[in-house]
């Protein structure tokens, strides 16, 4: 009887590849095996609902315990795959386990990048990545305190939100000039900025973070030469991709495993997907992304390739955040000089900004702008050229942009 295929990393990604390796036919032994004590569950309400406490955990897992049993998957949870011996084809476990393989697919994701400053040891200093960080923070978070969030990205903001809304006082500090500026548009950050504003945060843009201070637990927070009080201090300044297992036996890695278009490393039994690769993007350059649209369609292509099935991962790139009652949905990859193009009001909390590269539409960000979002992703998907004056017209249905 053949080795089984062996998934690291029991997250989005290895969910997927689960149900895809199954639905394609795959009849062979499946382990997963994740270090988390969990199966499979979405992160995305981490930092929204869950925190809020309007989402109960059990809402959290991808697929009903029922699911892995059907699909006659092993899962191995909480332990740690330790080393990979790609000549013996044999992956080790912190268990003192080792496992057979037959093929291997890494689905490692991403962890939290940590601060390196004095304090950050202090009890009070967060993170959000997992469950168990959540069920840490959420009982701080209590009227009348003071959260410093230390990063203005989508984590902070996503956890600003949520913190103003439970009556905390929230200072969000950001070293650039902008929040979420690597991810959306000056428009639509300024727009954000606003927003979070008028509910109360209290923004300190340019200003690099010194330090936390307090004993044993933060009392406060040093920032631009200055000291802020702080009861709880969030920090989301990124993540690094776990791409240990791969470097150590051998495989290429460049801020992420990298793979082909199928995802597929160097070495023909071993497969990549989800925040841990970097892959040849639908523009021809080298990305990480870091979204559930990633990890899903990634593993897909990789249970395919995994069966000989090759067929090339294309898809466009989307993600969204969920702040107060805005909906942003993201769709493609924009560059600094593309031509942008506004359709609604922001006044009106309803809007998008097209990006046009060469005539063609390559990204759109809508606030609350369902429409926008799903016609531009499939102009996005299809290259068209429209003219910025149309687009920008908002008499026109989204649904006759192209007529
Ligand atoms: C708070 C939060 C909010 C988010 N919000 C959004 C959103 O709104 N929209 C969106 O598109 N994306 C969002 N994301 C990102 C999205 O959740 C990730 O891109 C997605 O989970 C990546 O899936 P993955 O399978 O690659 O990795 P993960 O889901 O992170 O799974 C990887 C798993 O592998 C485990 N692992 C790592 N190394 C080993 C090892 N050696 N042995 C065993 N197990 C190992 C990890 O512990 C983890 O459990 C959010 C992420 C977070 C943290």
């Amino acid at each position: 009887m053949s080795e089984p295929i062996v998934i690291i990393g029991a997250g989005q990604a290895a969910a997927q590849a689960v149900a895809s390796l199954r639905s394609e036919g795959y009849q062979g032994k499946l382990v997963v095996v994740g270090d988390e004590a969990y199966p499979p569950y979405q992160r995305p309400p981490l930092s929204k609902t869950y925190l809020a406490g309007t989402f109960e955990r059990e809402r959290l897992f991808l697929k009903p315990d029922a699911f892995y049993a059907e699909a006659h998957c092993e899962l191995i949870l909480g332990v740690k795959a330790t080393k990979i011996d790609r000549a013996a084809r044999r992956v080790s476990l912190d268990d003192g386990r080792t496992l057979a393989y037959d093929k291997l697919l890494l689905a490692t994701g991403s962890r939290v990048r940590r601060i390196r400053i004095p304090g950050a040891e202090l009890d009070g200093v967060h993170y959000l990545r997992d469950i168990a960080d959540v069920d840490r923070l959420r009982p701080a978070f209590a009227k009348g305190k003071k959260l410093a969030v230390v990063g203005g990205g989508y984590i902070g903001l996503e956890v600003a939100a949520v913190a103003v809304k439970h009556g905390l006082e929230v200072d969000v500090f950001e070293a650039l000039d902008r929040v979420m500026a690597r991810a959306v548009s000056p428009l639509v950050s300024e727009f954000y900025e606003r927003v979070h504003g008028q509910a109360g945060v209290r923004f300190h843009l340019r200003t690099g973070v010194e330090g936390f201070e307090g004993q044993g637990k933060v009392s406060s927070i040093r920032a631009g030469g200055k000291s802020y009080a702080a009861d709880l201090a969030l920090v989301g300044i990124g993540v690094v991709p776990n791409e240990e297992l791969a470097r150590d036996a051998g495989l290429g890695c460049d801020d992420g495993i990298v793979v082909n278009e199928f995802a597929e490393t160097g070495d023909a039994r071993i497969f990549a997907a989800g925040d841990c690769t970097r892959h040849v993007g639908r523009d021809g350059n080298p990305v990480r992304l870091e979204s559930v649209q990633n990890a899903i369609d990634q593993a897909k292509h990789a249970a395919l390739a995994m069966q000989g099935k090759h067929t090339p991962y294309r898809e466009v790139p989307w993600f969204w955040s969920d702040q107060y009652d805005l909906k942003l949905q993201i769709a493609g990859l924009a560059w600094p000089d593309d031509k942008t193009v506004l359709r609604g009001d922001p006044a009106a909390r309803k809007f998008a900004v097209f990006h046009l590269r060469a005539g063609k539409v390559v990204a759109v960000e809508c606030v609350n702008a369902a429409p926008e979002y799903l016609v531009g992703r499939k102009l996005i998907a299809e290259g068209t050229s429209i003219a910025p004056e149309r687009l920008a017209d908002t008499s026109i249905p989204m649904k006759n942009i192209t007529q």
